[in-house]
């Protein structure tokens, strides 16, 4: 180690700027290694030292490649097992003591899987979104306990790893301020955020050790730095780079910026001695970067590809925006504007897209090679890269006028509609006539839509896909199933019921699949969580549905029952929020075309004899902006996509909505302004907060808070049930109540929902006996 007591500040050499990166990458694996590994460790199948293995093998051959494509700072310590912020919660000794302290846990990996899933007797870190994408983190529990310590083993070991492999590696390790702000203060402790003088010394102490082990340049991710969660993010963030930034031997600091504008906080981060900032220059387009003076001495890091979504870049616009850099800094290097940890590896497996789609897009490896490009243009010449400048640009023109892009009908009927308004008779006198037509008793009981995806039925569908069975014998299969799952509800006594959702593989891919203006990808799949991935459906062009959807299955679970079925469809906003969407028009149009499309879905229920349709909105909160002040204007047009999503049916038609995954706090009003006739709604865990929040907020409309959490196994005692219910009661009058589950029941086993099925159906009998 180099002597750090003498060392001066000034006297750190500057580090040379690099050219071209990434700010983080995919980390499950091109063909989804890593999660076949870690799920394969899981359950005893490989070994140790064969999952270590996997992983080091996806981390050698993912460094390879993007030195191999050219870029000249490689983002590393960007692996995780799990997940990246309980990485940061292990390197800063923040795991909570029911994990540390638990004898069962034999050593770091059980401990570090048991925070994330959990065991028989470990309750795992509760898990919620990531900014605004559709990735989930661990949220480190930080409580007057908490004594944070260095742990720097494994950044230490992969840029080691990656050195040795002749890499410029670069590690990347989320911020102080981002780490805290993402935290929850457990056991009456204060706010994370007030500690970060104790956890300060502790990166200072880790840049020190970085820089002994040779790295050139250190990356902190600090996205939290384009919200509005620290109040006082500036003075904060300039506090905490000083200090930093004085660590006497270090390598040079890039804080990393994204996800959105950073406004006042760009200038006092400039103001600290950091040599690198990363700015978004696609979620924050527009931010006045050139008009900033103090950025003058800096290394720009402009993310000018799009890190989030799947759009080839428009070479030419973003050699402009480069461009209005190059003046005021005193170096740019381009890079794409977050991790491409959201979109997938490559469009190399994607066979089944025509060749315009695919001609539009770029995954993971397509935006590497954009930011080369883009780079070899700034060092070279724009004539260096021409050609592919010109391809970009054929591509683009060939996009703006593909015919898939605009259906004039879609959008003549959108105009019509709107113009005739979103409304449907007052709440009160709706609940009046459906009442007369379902004569449901008090305190109805129902289900959020989906009961168990067995074994059985995924094998069903991957026996349709393979071709091992044909549509005929599929949709025998699938009534078999609707049939089974009516038979269990009508002799649990529920009264409203569905029929299970034996057929979707997923709540938006199922409806994706069915609309013109969407693509499947064959390999797109995105970490979600942990080992889970999705395979995000493409919105490219103008939404039309060309045939009823569900209409088919919902008659026939109806046919096989006097209660009433409720039809179940994917919400306009969930569809938007859970695929790639179009950048080429503004969210709000989309969302209105996919609302159309709904819409009609309702109507031909409805015609169909339907009584009840519920439109599913669980990604609502999710799409809330980073910033209060955009929030508002998101909320209208999110609203307004689901009332004409909802409104195309008569006042004896009940609509449902079921939103959940949510602090609703800053929704309450829009869910209010949704005005669905029934909403279920997350509160198992929120113990019911959620009815008086509602009520504050003028809501009048029938309400089910689950009444139990269904991301347990375990099975909620009538008892309970029964105390939950009186609870909700002194909120919401019995005729408004509704008793259900806090949302679908598809990851559940059956025995553990027919188990609490059963006490659900009988603790609603035993309160509404008592009312
Ligand atoms: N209807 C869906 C289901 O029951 C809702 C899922 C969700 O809220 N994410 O599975
Ligand atoms: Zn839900």
């Amino acid at each position: 180690m180099t002597s750090q007591a003498t060392s001066q500040p000034t006297s750190r050499p500057t580090p040379q700027p690099f050219r071209a990166t990434v700010l983080g990458t995919p980390r499950i694996g091109p063909n989804r290694e890593l999660k076949r590994a870690v799920e394969g460790y899981w359950s005893g199948r490989i070994d140790r030292s064969t999952l270590h293995e996997v992983a080091a093998d996806l981390r050698r051959t993912g460094n390879a490649r993007l030195v191999e494509a050219g870029l000249d700072s490689v983002p590393v310590n960007t692996f995780s097992y799990y997940d990246h912020v309980l990485d940061t919660a292990v390197m800063l000794g923040a795991l909570p003591p029911r994990v540390t302290g638990n004898a069962e846990l034999a050593d770091d990996l059980d401990r570090y899987f048991a925070a994330a899933r959990g065991t028989d007797t470990v309750a795992p870190l509760e898990m919620t979104k990531w900014f605004d994408t559709n990735y989930h983190y661990l949220v480190p529990e930080i409580g007057p306990d908490t004594t944070f310590s260095l742990h720097p083993d494994k950044v230490l070991a992969e840029l080691e790893e990656a050195l040795q492999q002749g890499v410029p590696a670069r590690p990347v390790i989320l911020g102080p301020l981002t780490f805290l702000a993402l935290s929850k203060a457990v056991d009456g402790g204060p706010e994370p955020i007030e500690r970060l003088d104790e956890v300060l010394p502790l990166y200072a102490r880790l840049l020190g050790l970085l820089a002994d082990a040779g790295a050139a340049w250190v990356q902190l991710d600090e996205p939290i730095l384009v919200t509005d969660s620290l109040a006082d993010a500036a003075e904060l963030a300039h506090r905490a780079y000083i200090t930093l930034a004085q660590t006497p031997t270090r390598p040079g600091i890039l804080v990393a910026t994204y996800f959105g504008e950073l406004g006042g906080v760009l200038s006092a981060l400039a103001r600290t001695p950091v040599e690198a900032i990363g700015i978004d220059l696609v979620a924050g387009a527009g931010q006045p970067v050139a008009q900033v003076p103090e950025l003058a001495g800096k290394l720009v890091v402009a993310g000018v590809v799009d890190g989030r979504n799947v759009w080839r870049t428009d070479l030419e616009a973003a050699l402009g925006t480069l461009a209005t850099l190059l003046g005021s800094t005193a170096a740019v290097a381009v890079s794409t504007s977050c991790s491409t940890l959201h979109v997938p590896y490559s469009l190399d497996a994607e066979t089944d897209l025509d060749d315009s789609l695919r001609g539009w897009l770029a995954f993971g490896a397509e935006k590497v090679s954009e930011v080369v490009t883009l780079a070899t243009a700034l060092r070279d010449g724009r004539d260096a890269v021409a050609d592919a400048i010109d391809a970009a640009r054929a591509a683009l023109a060939s996009r703006k006028t593909d015919p898939r892009l605009r259906n004039e009908q879609v959008r003549a009927r959108l105009a019509g509609i709107a113009a005739r308004g979103l409304r449907r008779a007052p709440a009160a006198a709706r609940r009046a006539a459906q009442q007369e037509r379902l004569r449901l008793p008090l305190l109805p009981t129902t289900t959020i839509g989906s009961f168990p995806q067995t074994v059985e039925i995924r094998r069903t569908r991957a026996a349709l896909r393979s071709g091992a069975i044909d549509e005929a014998e599929y949709t025998r299969r699938m009534r078999d199933e609707i049939a089974a799952v009516i038979r269990l509800q009508e002799e649990l006594g529920l009264d409203v019921l569905v029929h299970g959702e034996p057929e979707r593989n997923d709540m938006v891919q199922y409806f994706a699949e069915q609309l013109d203006g969407f693509a499947a990808t064959r390999n797109g799949w995105v970490q979600s969580y942990g080992t889970r991935c999705v395979r995000p459906p493409i919105l490219y062009g103008d939404v039309a549905r060309p045939r009823p959807m569900t209409v088919d299955w919902i008659t026939y679970a109806q046919s096989l029952t006097d209660k009433p079925v409720k039809g179940m469809l994917t919400g306009p906003v969930t569809i938007l929020a859970w695929s790639f969407v179009r950048d080429d028009q503004p969210p709000a149009d989309t969302a209105n075309q996919i609302a159309l499309a709904i819409r009609d879905e309702t109507v031909d229920l409805q015609a169909a004899g339907i009584a009840v349709i519920q439109v599913d909105e669980p990604a609502l909160r999710e799409l809330l902006p980073l910033r209060a002040k955009d929030r508002h204007l998101y909320l209208a047009w999110a609203v307004s996509a689901f009332r004409l999503a909802t409104t195309g049916v008569g006042d004896t038609t009940q609509i449902h909505t079921h939103l959940c995954y949510s602090e609703f706090g800053e929704i309450i009003g829009a869910i209010a302004d949704l005005d669905a006739d029934v909403t279920s709604i997350e509160a198992a865990r929120s113990h019911m907060e959620v009815l008086d929040d509602l009520n504050a907020a003028g809501f009048a409309n029938s309400v089910g808070p689950g009444v139990y959490d269904i991301h347990s196994p375990r099975v909620p005692a009538r008892a309970e049930i029964v105390s939950s219910l009186r609870e909700a009661l002194k909120a919401v009058p019995p005729e408004r109540l509704w008793v259900n589950p806090d949302c679908g029941l598809k990851t559940r086993r059956t025995e553990e929902v027919v188990a609490s099925l059963r006490n659900m159906v009988e603790a609603a009998e035993e309160v509404r006996a008592a009312l």
